[in-house]
C-alpha cells in the first residue's frame, strides 16, 4: 500500500519573516526530495480539506481563534516574539489542520496503511489561548480531539520526537487517560516544559511521558528510548491509533538543535513504530511535519522515513549507545516502572 502525502500550496504563503528558519523553502525541499525516483512511487499526494472554527474550539478558546483570524490579510503580526503571521497565515493554520482530519479519514477507510501530512506552520506549542513557538494552531492535538469525537476511539497514542517538548499537545491531554503523550526532547531547552515528573494528573497521571534528554545523543541512544521505554509503554497501552508529532530537528545538520541523529536514524525510530502499530493498532499511523530546519536533514530523513512506512527494510543502527547515555536511560525507564510495566 503507499503512503499518502497530505498537502496544500497554501502552506508554502505562510511567511514569517525573511530570516526565519520555518521558512517555505522546508515543503518545497522535501517535495523534491520525494519526487526522486527511490521514493516517487511510494507515495501519493492529497488535498487536505479546511478545518472549521467549531473544529479549532476543540482545543483552543474563541479569543486565540479570533486572534489568530484577525491577521488575515495582513503583510505580518507578531503573535509572540518566535511567532509571525502573513496575510495567508490563518487559511494556511485551518488547512494544516484540515489536513490532519482528510489524512484521518483516509486512514479509516483503509485506502493507506499510513499518512504524513506535510504542513506548515506546524503546531505542538500551540496552547489553548495562545500562539508560541512557530505555531498557531496544534494540528496533532486536534487530530487527537477528532479521532475522540468524530471517530469515537478511546486511545490513543501521541508520539513527539520533535526536538523540543511539545508542551500545548501535553497540556491538552494532560488530564486525561484517553490520549497518552509521549515526548523525546533536548532538556533543557525551549520551551522549558517537559521535565520527566510532568507525568499527567488526577485520570491521566501516567499518561504523559516525558523522556528528556541531554543534547548530544545520536541513533543508538534514541533507537534505545524507543525500544525500551516507548515500547512496552505502547503495547501495554494499546492504542487504536498512533499519532506521530514528526519535528527533525533532532538531526545532526540541525541549526536549532544539539542532537546527532541522522536520516537512517529517523528511519530506524520509523521502524519500531511501525512494528508498535502493526501490533496494536492494524498499523495505523499518522504522521505530522513539525520542526526540522536543516533543508537537507530535513528532506533525507522524511525520505527514510516514508520508505520504512512503505515497507523497506529500515536501516540498522550498528554503534552501541554511549554508556552514560545508557545508564540514563535505564534510570527514566525504572522511574516509569511506577506507572508501567517495563
Ligand atoms: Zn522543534
Amino acid at each position: 500500500m503507499k503512503i499518502a502525502l497530505v498537502y496544500h500550496d497554501l502552506f508554502l504563503k505562510h511567511q514569517p519573516g525573511a530570516y526565519h528558519p520555518e521558512r517555505p523553502e522546508r515543503l518545497l525541499k522535501i517535495r523534491e526530495r520525494l519526487a526522486a525516483e527511490d521514493v516517487a512511487p511510494l507515495v501519493e499526494y492529497l488535498e487536505p480539506r479546511k478545518a472549521t472554527k467549531e473544529e479549532i474550539l476543540w482545543n483552543h478558546s474563541e479569543a486565540h481563534y479570533e486572534r489568530v483570524a484577525a491577521t488575515a490579510g495582513k503583510s505580518s503580526v507578531q503573535l509572540d516574539p518566535d511567532t509571525a503571521t502573513s496575510e495567508d497565515s490563518f487559511e494556511a493554520a485551518l488547512y494544516a489542520v484540515g489536513a490532519q482530519f482528510t489524512a484521518l479519514d483516509e486512514l479509516f477507510r483503509e485506502n493507506y496503511q499510513a499518512v504524513f501530512c506535510l504542513v506548515r506552520p506546524p503546531g505542538h506549542h500551540a496552547e489553548y489561548d495562545r500562539a508560541m513557538g512557530f505555531c498557531l494552531f496544534n494540528n496533532v492535538a486536534l487530530a487527537a480531539h477528532y479521532a475522540l469525537k468524530v471517530l469515537k476511539f478511546s486511545r490513543i497514542l501521541i508520539v513527539d520526537w520533535d526536538l523540543h517538548h511539545g508542551n500545548g499537545t501535553q497540556r491538552s491531554f494532560y488530564h486525561h487517560r484517553e490520549v497518552l503523550y509521549f515526548s523525546t526532547h533536548q532538556f533543557p531547552y525551549y520551551p522549558g516544559t517537559g521535565r520527566l515528573e510532568e507525568i499527567g494528573h488526577g485520570e491521566g497521571l501516567g499518561f504523559t511521558v516525558n523522556v528528556p534528554l541531554p543534547a548530544g545523543l545520536g541513533d543508538a541512544e534514541y533507537l534505545l528510548v524507543f525500544r525500551e521505554i516507548l515500547q512496552p509503554i505502547a503495547l501495554e497501552y494499546r492504542p487504536e491509533l498512533i499519532l506521530i508529532s514528526a519535528g527533525f530537528d533532532p538531526h545532526r545538520d540541525d541549526p536549532l538543535g544539539g542532537m546527532r541523529l541522522s536520516a537512517q536514524g529517523f528511519g530506524a525510530l520509523a521502524g519500531v513504530l511501525k512494528e508498535i502499530a502493526e501490533e496494536t493498532c492494524e498499523g495505523r499511523l499518522l504522521l505530522t511535519l513539525e520542526g526540522g530546519y536543516s533543508l537537507s536533514g530535513l528532506s533525507e530523513s522524511v525520505a527514510e522515513v516514508i520508505k520504512v512506512l512503505a515497507g523497506v527494510k529500515a536501516p540498522e543502527i550498528k554503534a552501541d549507545p554511549e554508556p552514560a547515555a545508557a545508564e540514563f536511560i535505564r534510570e527514566v525507564r525504572k522511574f516509569f516502572s511506577r506507572y508501567w510495566k517495563i
